[in-house]
């Protein structure tokens, strides 16, 4: 048995960290609110322009939430936060340009010109640091012991409210289960399979050429279709039917007692309702979606099986030109 974890263990274990991250399960989650609201008040409490909440992955920070600049992640090489998240401490760059750490980051030298940087590490309850809560300002400046203890503040705010989102079932923009809980539904129909060879399939749907709603009608605008599409779904299923939202705009449908072809006409009939299902809005919108379905079978006995099945069917359902079906085969490989 080795010696229990001091604080500075937890520092440098980097495994510890991602697989904490990880548990949260945020990662590409859709934007929401409150994160929003938090880096928002950054930027007005401490006066910057910039604000947001880095998550720091193997690989990359990822944004939960970024006020003031549109990026969704960067490489981890680049980060501040992944500084931050090495000491216990606020970390505090009043000039990036005088810095050593700094002065060659294309984040300082290119867009968006990065001069000065306080973050706050995000620390779990089990003490490891998975990113921080930042304010980035684009000129040399100091942080008042007032502004860093807005921060100071806010962070452990940020860590709460991670840690109640995985309390919760549901999402809010469209009512369906979260990504977590419809995993668990998803494990439950793999032990019933198991158990009693229970047929059940499993749809996935991707909102085709999403991004040109939003670009063009705006974010609201594409908010009202993925919720337009939720409601379509909850009304075309049965009450058995579980509903999940797995990505932005990407939801799973799971079909207890159901067998495969029943599953492929159901996902047709879906597909063709909303092809023609408008969506009310000012001008009114048409949307179409592409499905992948994968019954459960003996190479489908984890959730992440199961789900790689039906996301290649989906794939191929994109590729193969959008608005359509797509079954993935019982004896095919798994997708790499
Ligand atoms: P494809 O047909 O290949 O699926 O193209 P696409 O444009 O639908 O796919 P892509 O993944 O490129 O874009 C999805 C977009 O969805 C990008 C992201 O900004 C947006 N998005 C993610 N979550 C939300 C959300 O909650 N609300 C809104 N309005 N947009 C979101
Ligand atoms: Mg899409
Ligand atoms: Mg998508």
């Amino acid at each position: 048995m080795g010696e229990p974890m001091t604080p500075q263990d937890r520092l440098t274990d980097e495994q510890g960290r991602l697989a904490t991250l990880h548990r949260y399960d945020i990662l590409d989650t859709p934007a929401e609110g409150a994160f929003d609201k938090i880096t928002e008040m950054v930027r007005s409490v401490v006066g910057v322009p910039i604000s947001a909440v880095s998550l720091i992955d193997r690989e990359r920070q990822w944004f939960k939430s970024i006020a003031g600049l549109d990026a969704a992640q960067t490489p981890r090489s680049v980060a501040f936060c992944d500084h931050t998240i090495r000491q216990a401490e606020p970390l505090v760059v009043a000039d990036a340009q005088t810095d050593a750490r700094f002065v060659d980051n294309p984040l300082v030298t290119g867009d968006p010109g990065i001069r000065s940087y306080a973050g706050v590490p995000l620390r779990t309850p089990d003490g490891y640091q998975i990113g921080s809560l930042c304010a980035i300002d684009t000129k040399a400046r100091d942080f008042s012991p007032e502004q860093l203890a807005v921060l100071s503040g806010l962070a452990p705010i940020v860590v709460e409210q991670m840690e109640l989102r995985l309390l919760a079932e549901r999402d809010t923009l469209s009512g369906a289960l979260t990504r977590r809980a419809f995993i668990a539904e998803v494990d439950k129909q793999i032990a019933l399979f198991l158990r009693h060879q229970r047929p059940s399939a499993l749809l996935l749907l991707d909102i085709d050429h999403f991004k040109a709603i939003n670009d063009s009608h705006g974010h609201g605008a594409g908010d009202e279709v993925i919720a337009a599409v939720a409601d379509l779904c909850r009304g075309l299923s049965r009450p058995s039917d579980s509903l999940g939202r797995l990505g932005g705009e990407e939801f799973g449908l799971l079909l207890p007692e159901t067998s495969e072809a029943d599953a492929l006409a159901a996902a047709q009939r879906f597909c063709d309702t909303l092809a023609r299902h408008i969506v009310p809005h000012d001008p009114p919108l048409t949307v179409t979606a592409s499905f992948g379905v994968a019954a459960v079978g003996r190479n489908r006995l984890t959730s992440a099986s199961w789900i790689a099945a039906a996301d290649a069917a989906l794939y191929a359902a994109k590729r193969g030109g959008r608005n359509r079906v797509m079954l993935a085969p019982q004896d095919a490989l798994r997708a790499a």
